[in-house]
């Protein structure tokens, strides 16, 4: 069929499809975050490919042969149990995205003679309808679908995975399509770093800001002693004081060691290649020391700071210099974000045979349910700076790593004007 102006309809199709790819990539190109880039490219994706029931990111995620499947929900049929697209958070990456929330389905994937040929071992742009291939995928991604088109998705020094579309009818398709469906696939995994690139910059910088902050604070108090020590040493009467002199030195060298310790402890897990230093410690007993050493503090003279389960001794596996921190940092927070007096801080201790939790409860200013998964997901502050409580966003980020580190969990709950509840769950022994 011809159409005025000599142009075949297969010519106006083939320019409308372009318009759209650039469409995509401007749209793309314009994205701040990662959920977005989700939800564009699915938007954009639909109006080329048709009305699909799934689209699904099937990553190789931190080790060869560990698999997570993130199927998105279709924002245009009811939910089959994926992930709505406003429940991704706005994390800096994809790939933490799908880390995060997505399926393990390494083992059925790895074991599958059906799919392992087709998306562990290969690597090309595939489609499979009504048969085995579209089976096993349906079981492995839980949505109901006949049809899929399979490409995989790559970025630079980043683990391989697929970019699935699932249709619940039967569909052939086309190589025209499924070469398109490359081409915008790609073009998708390489403009979705630029969000991640730019959020990564920023949180650098938010933490080096904290970071720099936190330096200052836990350098000034050793500093002031050391430096109190040698103004006391130059005094005449001390030079020819033996015992006084001694005395001096062994406050420096003790204050010298203490602030070694703290930079240590602040900046080590930070690095991705640090694990804990393991030993044994009764946690019980660690609770009380930096209970008791909080109720010394000035911020928490007009609080009143309580135990429960740590009158018995609990032996624990982990580090206790780190978890020491997390325990301060978490019991710090309680205190001062529950401004005013009269309020308790409750710390308790439970335990099973395999892991112990330890809960700080606070009747403080809490958190509404954005400002809450903020701060868990994407470290920061979301305190109202008209309440003047200083502080650098860093601590539960750092909190966060170390559990992790231990393979334990970091859980919050919290409820504007009534408080926060701020648990972590470690195993009790050294994972082996
Ligand atoms: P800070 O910003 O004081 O250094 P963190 O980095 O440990 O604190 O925590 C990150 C943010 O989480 C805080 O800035 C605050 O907005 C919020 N937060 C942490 N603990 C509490 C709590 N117990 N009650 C209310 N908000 C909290």
């Amino acid at each position: 069929m011809s159409i005025p102006g000599g142009r075949s309809s297969h010519d106006v199709t083939a320019v409308q499809t372009a318009a759209r790819v650039i469409e995509l990539v401007r749209d793309l190109g314009e994205c701040a975050d990662s959920r977005q880039v989700l939800v564009t490219a699915g938007r954009h994706y639909r109006q080329l490919f048709g009305d699909f029931n799934v689209a699904a990111l099937l990553l190789e995620i931190d080790r060869p042969g560990h698999w997570m499947a993130l199927a998105l929900e279709s924002p245009y049929t009811p939910s089959w149990g994926g992930i709505a697209h406003h429940q991704l958070p706005k994390m800096t990456d994809i790939d933490e995205i799908v880390k995060r929330l997505g399926k393990d389905v390494s083992e059925r994937l790895v074991t599958d003679p059906v799919l392992r040929p087709r998306l562990v071992d290969a690597h090309d742009p595939h489609w499979c309808c009504d048969n085995l291939v579209a089976v096993r995928l349906t079981a492995l991604l839980g949505s109901p679908c006949r049809s899929y088109m399979v490409i995989p998705w790559r970025r630079p020094q980043d683990p391989d995975g697929w970019l699935l579309l699932g249709y619940s009818e039967s569909r052939v398709i086309g190589d025209d399509a499924l070469d398109l469906f490359a081409t915008v696939g790609q073009v998708t995994s390489r403009l979705s770093m630029y969000p991640a690139l730019v959020n990564y910059i920023a949180r650098t910088e938010k933490v080096n800001l904290s970071l720099r902050r936190n330096l200052v604070h836990d350098l000034k108090t050793p500093l002031t002693v050391i430096h109190g020590y040698a103004e006391t040493l130059v005094h005449e009467e001390v030079i020819e004081d033996k015992e006084m002199r001694a005395e001096c030195v062994a406050g420096i060298i003790d204050s010298c060691d203490r602030l070694l310790g703290d930079l240590k402890d602040i900046l080590e897990p930070m690095q991705s290649d640090w694990r804990p230093q393991y030993a044994e410690f009764n946690v019980s007993t660690l609770i009380q020391r930096v209970v008791q050493a909080e109720r010394h503090t000035e911020r928490s003279q007009h609080h009143k700071v309580t135990m429960e389960g740590t009158d018995i001794p609990l032996m624990v596996e982990g580090d206790p210099r780190k978890f020491r921190r997390v325990l301060e940092n978490m019991l710090s927070n309680a205190v001062k974000y529950s401004p005013g007096s009269g309020k308790t801080v409750h710390v308790s201790l439970t335990h099973d045979n395999l892991a112990f939790t330890v809960a700080v409860k606070d009747e403080g200013i809490g958190m509404n349910e954005i400002q809450l998964a903020r701060v868990m997901n994407d470290a920061g502050r979301v305190v109202d700076e008209e309440l003047g409580i200083e502080g650098s966003g860093f601590g539960l980020e750092s909190v966060r790593l170390v559990v992790e580190a231990h393979k334990g969990h970091l859980t919050a709950k919290s409820a504007p004007g009534r408080g926060s509840t701020f648990s972590v769950t470690m195993p009790r022994h050294r994972p082996v």
